[in-house]
């Protein structure tokens, strides 16, 4: 029978869901799903200092968002401490680790001579050394230790999915410490035990892990445990192909969630950047991804994160949902820049809807609607400057939206045809091109020169509000 496929997210709460480690996170989770196994999250917060509860609560929170539900978990690894003791301690009595004396202060000194002579420092195995009298006597004073791995000769090999056959010189690696003299142990330590006692059977990260993953393959060995598979993924680079970071953009999950992208765009873009199907097929829901998705497909060459692309998939989505659906995602957006209540949101639902039209077409994110229209909820506007001085430039201007103001009073169907209509005559009648006439009605309406169809944004607003806005542009032009 083939082994239970088991893998696992396993963030550091020293900070937001990194869009990095979400990529991870949704790789692991199509893995898991394309191949019936299951998907764990395991917080790694055994670095008190740099973990935060907060931000264990954001990692959750995107996750959700995300839609990458967890099977098993979240395990903390600060609840897992007496466990690492337990594996420590099956190393030091099978003499694969031992314990160090020195302390920080002597490491530190014999690291910065090395430093110095530009030599690359392993640690001197000092303690390896050590007589048991020596041992004894510093048991005594109850001198702090920590447990040290002990490499062997040789070199180290994996097998790496994507980057095949890796190898090091064990040289190179020096005995690392595997519990501090507190009892906490390091990272490597600590994900070998996890991953051994979660029985993980694919470790799918990112490749600046590769390091790590001859440590960790020694400490398999030194345990004579079974190693799973790895897969190392080349990690995303921004646009300039420099290391992703907030100067460059957002970096937190959350972040492109405020921002207005749906949670079904950023795993499909972030499962396909590094990946693709055999199809090269980019739009692709869920269950599609479910289904094509293999490690066998992703590429060495590091993914860019391309914003532009981002966002042209971010708007594919928006024009293919379902309006009321739609509706719903957007109305927080509009809540949050005050443009409705969570009241008026129920009462203006049918406005609403036609609203979100006016933007859809063009519309690269969520926020976009809460931002695009504001002159539709409120006249509070000012006019364009630029707009005001190429448009607003006569009191002929003002005469003129007088006239249409009157005009459109008298219908009696406030709709966007008869509104046209009622322009185009109007102008035809002025002897002007009805060009002039639109600009300088949508400048009164909207306060810019540039947005959705006119018409559809007067039917919309109404006729008693497009009389006001437009009496009040007049004024404005009279008065400058
Ligand atoms: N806590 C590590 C990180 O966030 C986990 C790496 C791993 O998957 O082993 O990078």
């Amino acid at each position: 029978m083939n082994k239970e496929i088991r893998v696992r997210i396993a963030p550091s709460p020293s900070g937001y869901l990194h869009v990095g480690t979400a990529r991870m996170a949704v790789c692991n989770w199509l893995f898991a799903r394309h191949n019936q196994g299951k998907f764990i999250l395991r917080i790694e917060d055994t670095d008190v200092a740099r973990s935060d509860p907060q931000m264990v609560e954001v990692i959750l929170e995107s996750l959700k968002w995300l839609g990458l539900d967890w099977d098993d978990g979240p395990y903390y690894q600060s609840q897992r401490m007496e466990l690492y003791k337990k594996y420590a301690q099956i190393l030091l009595e099978r003499n694969k680790a031992y314990f160090c004396y020195c302390t920080p202060e002597t490491l530190k000194r014999k690291r910065e001579e090395a430093a110095q002579k530009k030599i690359n420092w392993v640690y001197d195995r000092t303690c390896l050394k050590l007589s048991e009298q020596e041992k004894t006597e510093l048991e005594r004073k109850n001198t702090p230790k920590a447990v040290r791995i002990f490499i062997p000769e040789g070199e180290t090999t994996f097998y790496d999915i994507v980057y095949k056959d890796l190898k090091k010189e064990n040289k190179e690696l020096d005995d690392f410490v595997i519990l501090r003299s507190d009892f906490r142990p390091t990272y490597n330590f600590a994900c070998v035990v996890d991953d051994l006692d979660m029985k993980i059977s694919h470790v799918i990260r990112g490749n600046d892990h590769i390091a790590n993953t001859f440590k960790q393959v020694l400490l398999y060995r030194a345990l004579g445990a079974e190693m799973p598979a790895f897969a190392h993924l080349p990690l995303n680079l921004a646009m300039d192909r420099q290391k992703i970071s907030k100067r460059k953009g957002a970096v937190a999950i959350t972040d492109y969630r405020d921002a207005g992208y749906l949670p079904e765009v950023m795993v499909n873009f972030l499962a396909i950047s590094g990946w693709s199907p055999k199809d090269e097929r980019e739009i692709m829901s869920r269950e599609e991804l479910i289904q094509s998705f293999s490690l066998e497909g992703v590429s060495q060459a590091n993914p860019i994160f391309d914003m532009q692309k981002l966002e042209w998939m971010n708007g594919e989505y928006i024009r293919a949902y379902d309006n009321q659906k739609l509706l719903d995602l957007i109305i927080p957006f509009l809540i949050q820049e005050n443009l409705i209540t969570s009241e008026t949101a129920k009462e203006k639902r049918e406005w609403l809807l036609k609203y979100i039209l006016l933007f859809k077409e063009r519309a690269k994110t969520l926020k976009e609607f809460a931002e695009r229209g504001k002159y539709l909820f409120s006249y509070d506007f000012q006019y364009e400057p630029k707009a005001v001085s190429k448009t607003f430039n006569s009191i002929e201007v003002a005469d003129r939206l007088n006239k249409f103001a009157e005009r459109i009073s008298s219908l009696d169907d406030f709709k966007k045809e008869k509104i046209e209509d009622a322009l185009r005559k109007l102008a035809e009648e002025l002897k002007i091109e009805p060009a002039p006439l639109i600009h300088s009605v949508r400048l009164a309406t909207t306060g810019v020169s540039g947005g959705p169809p006119l018409f559809d944004i007067l039917e919309l607003l109404g006729k008693e509000e497009v009389i006001k806005r437009i009496q009040k542009a007049v004024e404005f032009i009279q008065t400058r």
